[in-house]
């Protein structure tokens, strides 16, 4: 089993420590050693922070910007190497397209958005979402090679005192024809798309100068902050805070809705939540349709409220 690993600013990201996790229980369910190739620039001390996780050893490519089709023919050759018949990946653009090209190259059945641990104990099937999360899929995989690409949140990570072992491939993969020159980093404490809780405003909420009441509950909780198109297009927020279909597609343990509608466009971004809550002054609002939980009533009234009681449990 190897996991893919994905670093950011020198960090390995939230998702792919989950990708660590869910690897690593899989290798123990299937009896098997549990691997990592972890690609960019990282301190070899981090990586070996992995072992926390399960990994008991890291392949680290020290790439900065590498394109995926030669990421996925290291991949594939580690892969073939050890010979592991199962390779993990976080749901995100970059990893979506060296997954792709992975199966490709080592003959792997494919199988993206997996929401639980895969369950071999008849054959080996996971649970995925389908048409943006509305609805769930039972899949069996027959091929001896499978391909996982899983969705943020599908498994709680726990730690132990291990540490991995770690080899920096020899491999440079820097010098290709794209050099990443600019980067636009996402703002804010706690990454949207990374988040256990959000916290999502919309045009509810009247103005940008009442996010304060979104933001204070958000710093409460431990999330991050979201909003709806219009509020995003009316530059009351920035746009990387937009949810929905044209925006962030979120799937947070809690997701908390203020102020916003429930229009189809923005539940498609927000449909694999674990829990929804809306809070709406309109009872009819179709968000409450979708919500776990509603609370019918003035945002105004209610986010300084939620906000003490949220302060009280921290
Ligand atoms: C092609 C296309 C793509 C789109 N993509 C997206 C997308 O990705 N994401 C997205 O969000 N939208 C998207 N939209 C827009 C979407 O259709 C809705 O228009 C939008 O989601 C509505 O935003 P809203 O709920 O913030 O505003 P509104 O529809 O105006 O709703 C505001 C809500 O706030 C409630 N409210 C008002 N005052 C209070 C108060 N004091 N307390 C509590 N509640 C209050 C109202 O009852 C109402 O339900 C898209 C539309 C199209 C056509």
């Amino acid at each position: 089993m190897v996991a893919y690993i994905e670093i950011a600013d020198n960090e390995i990201k939230k998702s792919s420590l989950e990708v660590a996790m869910y690897g690593s229980v899989l290798a123990q369910k299937l009896n098997t050693t549990a691997l990592a190739i972890a690609v960019g620039k990282i301190d070899q001390s981090k990586l070996a922070v992995l072992g926390n996780y399960g990994i008991k050893k890291v392949f680290s490519l020290q790439s900065q910007a590498s394109i995926s089709v030669d990421v996925a023919s290291l991949v594939a050759k580690i892969a073939n190497e050890q010979n592991a018949n199962v390779i993990v990946f976080p749901k995100s653009v970059s990893a979506d397209a060296v997954a792709a090209k992975v199966a490709i190259k080592i003959g792997a059945s494919i199988v993206s958005n997996v929401t639980e641990m895969a369950d071999v104990s008849a054959g080996f099937s996971v649970n995925r979402s389908i048409y943006t999360g509305k609805a769930f899929a039972k899949v069996a995989i027959k091929s001896a090679k499978k391909v996982l690409i899983i969705k943020k949140n599908a498994i709680a990570l726990t730690t132990s005192a291990n540490t991995a072992e770690v080899e920096i491939l020899a491999q440079s993969l820097a010098d290709t024809n794209i050099t990443i020159k600019e980067t636009q980093k996402a703002t804010g404490d706690i990454l949207l798309t990374d988040a256990e809780i959000v916290v999502s405003g919309g045009r509810g909420l009247k103005g940008p100068e009442n996010w304060h009441l979104i933001e204070n509950l958000a710093k409460a909780l431990g999330a991050a902050t979201g909003c709806s198109k219009p509020v995003s297009d009316m530059d009351w927020r920035p746009h990387h805070e937009h949810v929905g279909q044209t925006g962030v597609k979120v799937s947070p343990n809690i997701y908390i809705a203020v102020g916003i509608s429930g229009a189809i466009q923005h539940l498609a971004g927000v449909n694999s939540s674990k829990v929804i809550v809306a809070i709406n002054k309109d009872p009819e609002a179709p968000f409450f349709k979708a919500a776990d939980y509603g609370i019918v009533g003035d945002a105004f009234e209610i986010l300084p409220k939620l906000t003490e009681a949220a302060k009280k449990l921290a």
